[in-house]
């Protein structure tokens, strides 16, 4: 058994979990640029339309409409303690090259990735997995924290998880 396995349960959900909502969440629509919305919205600012949720919610735009995060679509295990404005961390499956999906991280506000909870769960990741994580303060870049470097193809292998998606698992030893 691969030994990412146990990371992936202990983060993933073995099955996703019905019934997550955003609630008062807004993570998404700060860190995000919405290139729909008018006038378009730079990432890593507050979208005037955030309230105790979003106050223009049914005719928010396209992008907005598209956007799950994997804790709202279930993938995340865990209870409301993971949801992104909690943890302040966003985890997405972002689209790589020649079709391969990958994690993305996003942090949730200035500093989100360096609080105990956080840097567990990152560190835990970056032990097993290769992931982008975007700091806030790097809006224009994918730039990985622990795994740009070497990142291809004979650097990681790919690894269904139990819920669906495919993620990098890094190859023993490279880093
Ligand atoms: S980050 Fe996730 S839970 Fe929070 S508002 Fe966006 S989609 Fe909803
Ligand atoms: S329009 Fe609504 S859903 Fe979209 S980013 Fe703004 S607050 Fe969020």
């Amino acid at each position: 058994m691969p030994l990412s396995r146990k990371v992936l349960r202990w983060l993933f959900a073995p099955d996703p979990q019905p019934g997550r909502q955003c609630g008062g969440c807004v993570a998404c629509c700060t860190t995000m640029r919405i290139a729909d919305l008018e006038p378009p919205k730079p990432r890593c600012q507050h979208c005037p339309h955030e309230a105790q949720g979003c106050a223009i919610y049914p005719t928010r735009p396209n992008t907005c409409r598209m956007f799950e995060c994997l804790w709202l679509s279930g993938r995340i295990g865990g209870d409301d303690r993971r949801r992104p404005d909690q943890l302040g961390l966003i985890f997405t499956i972002a689209q790589g090259s020649a079709g391969l999906e990958f994690l993305r991280v996003l942090e949730a506000w200035p500093g989100a990735g360096e609080t105990a909870r956080a840097r567990y769960i990152l560190d835990r990741l970056a032990q097993q997995l290769c992931f982008v994580f975007k700091r806030w303060d790097d809006p224009q870049s994918d730039t990985p924290r622990h795994e740009l470097r070497g990142l291809g193809r004979e650097n990681f292998t790919i690894w269904d998880t139990p819920t669906g998606f495919r993620v990098a698992q890094k190859v023993p030893g490279v880093y």
